[in-house]
């Protein structure tokens, strides 16, 4: 039985040399996270992927640990996904199906302002290699603080479009900032998706729908130490999976 076992959630931004340690990790660090996660039986995969596994529709019989990166930076596909494929994992990139070869524009924060975004023809090449395009709205909004109706249009409209544009089945979404309000989850599934992911950490006893799915955030500031302790008390039982 697979039902029982759980699959751990990551959460990233960018993997860069210069990447600021807020906003992601270098790609040194990175390698050194995937390396772990392969000698504790971890096979690093997408939301989908984990989910279809934790059906039990999916004959793959080893440990699975999903991979997501937010917003779909262009250092993801120049140096994280050549370290995933080193190791034989794929991951989910939410992209921002209205900024994809642009840059950052929903925020003035430094720090993350003018990043540069990936070419629609980047993120195919990596669909084609089995990682998983999952949305992340048309345009970055807070989905909490804008009208309903508007809402609706950048879950909808991001799935559409991204599926277009990178010829690609689009199954799973995330909340821009982690922000929602308690209507979006249905429109998240009503528009055809799977299943959500927040930025909410796991809780014992803490929401199973899969619409509000929990993660572990991991960014430069973690360190290795604590990023091993994370992935060994998940490894062994201790921390709760994040796919429900
Ligand atoms: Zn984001």
């Amino acid at each position: 039985m697979t039902a029982d076992l759980r699959v751990p959630v990551l959460y990233y931004h960018r993997v860069a040399p210069d990447a600021d340690p807020r906003t992601g990790v270098t790609p040194g660090q990175f390698s050194a996270q995937m390396a772990l996660l392969g000698r504790l039986g971890f096979v690093g995969t997408s939301l989908e992927r984990a989910l279809t596994w934790k059906e039990g529709s999916d004959p793959w019989n080893r440990r699975p640990l999903a991979i997501t990166f937010d917003d779909g930076y262009e250092d993801n596909f120049a140096y994280a996904a050549p370290i995933l494929e080193g190791f034989g994992f794929v991951a989910t990139i939410f992209f921002v199906a209205g900024r994809m070869g642009q840059s950052v524009d929903w925020t003035t924060d430094p720090v993350w302002a003018g990043q540069r975004l990936m070419e629609p023809s980047k993120a195919r090449e990596l669909v084609r290699l089995g990682f998983e395009a999952g949305s992340h709205t048309v345009t970055h909004p807070d989905l909490a603080k804008i009208p309903d109706p508007e809402a609706w249009r950048e879950i909808r409209d991001s799935r559409e479009r991204l599926s277009q544009d990178l010829s690609c089945p689009v199954t799973t979404f995330c909340y821009p900032y982690g922000s929602f309000r308690d209507s979006h989850p249905s429109m998240v599934r009503e528009a055809g998706y799977r299943a959500a992911r927040t930025v909410r950490r796991y809780r014992p006893g803490g929401s199973s729908d899969p619409f509000r799915m929990a993660c572990r955030p991991v960014s430069g500031r973690m360190g290795f130490p604590r990023f091993a302790l994370t992935l060994l008390s998940y490894r062994l039982g201790l921390r709760g999976g994040d796919v429900p």
